[in-house]
């Protein structure tokens, strides 16, 4: 009986110092520094407290023309429109890698078809193209749909609304790299979240969009403006706000 007692006192006290050596362990793959800043989200696509605001639809204090004039779009409503020969416009602020959230409505009295649909685009560093179009239902070559890194990517699934109601996207930017020879480092990256359904995933960016021919890579500096394309479609934009990643 006496025995038994011994044995099981011993084996309580190895199973406590087992225990003890197992959280030791553990331990040694605790990270605790550095700690992620506190950022408040926001609610129904609002902007995080991180997140710096392009455009908030009362004003276009933060958009250039090309030749860096106040951007001339029509504000109206909370949104901002692509106006007849305004051109493009830019964000006087510039950024490399971000999170960028922007909201775009096709027109409904847009009667065109393929291109000629609700064409404007959201370009990343000023050249990497995520295509703004109608796209639902109307038909175009598909890595120049709704959705496209144009000409380089086909969207995975088609996830446009009608005309007439908001879209949003929601864009994860990895710029690309250069060496101080001015060659190319390494390639941008880009993963983008269509009406909340994921279209891109991480995909290789293979230079600035092009028209015609194959993109290839130039060196340019890392901050660049965000660029909304005027395609000469009154397509709308509303709630864009941007974190920086870099
Ligand atoms: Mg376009």
């Amino acid at each position: 009986m006496r025995r038994l007692f011994s044995i099981m006192i011993l084996l309580i006290v190895m199973g406590t110092l087992f225990c003890q050596d197992k959280a030791q362990q553990a331990k040694k793959t605790e990270v605790w520094e550095p700690v992620p800043p506190v950022v408040t989200p926001g609610e129904n696509n609002a902007p995080p407290s991180d997140a710096l605001v392009l455009f908030d639809g009362t004003d276009l204090s933060g958009w250039v023309d090309k030749e860096g004039n106040p951007a001339k779009w029509v504000l109206e409503d909370g949104a901002m429109t692509v106006a007849e020969k305004a051109g493009p416009i830019y964000s006087r602020e510039k950024f490399a890698d971000c999170q960028l959230h922007i909201e775009f409505r096709i027109p409904v009295e847009d009667k065109g078809e393929g291109q000629g649909k609700g064409n404007s685009g959201v370009f990343l560093q000023n050249r990497y193209e995520v295509q703004v179009l109608d796209s639902y239902e109307n038909k175009t070559y598909v890595n120049g749909q709704c959705g496209a890194i144009y000409k380089q990517h086909i969207p995975l699934v088609n996830a446009c609304l009608p005309p007439g109601e908001w879209q949003t996207y929601n864009i994860f930017f990895t710029a690309p790299r250069f060496n101080d020879d001015k060659s190319l480092k390494s390639p941008g990256y880009i993963t983008v979240v269509h009406n909340g359904v994921l279209i891109h995933n991480h995909v290789e960016l293979q230079g600035p969009s092009v028209w015609i021919g194959k993109p290839k890579y130039e060196y340019h500096e890392m901050l660049q403006p965000i660029m909304l394309q005027d395609h000469g479609h009154p397509v709308s934009y509303r709630n864009i706000w941007v974190r920086r990643l870099e």
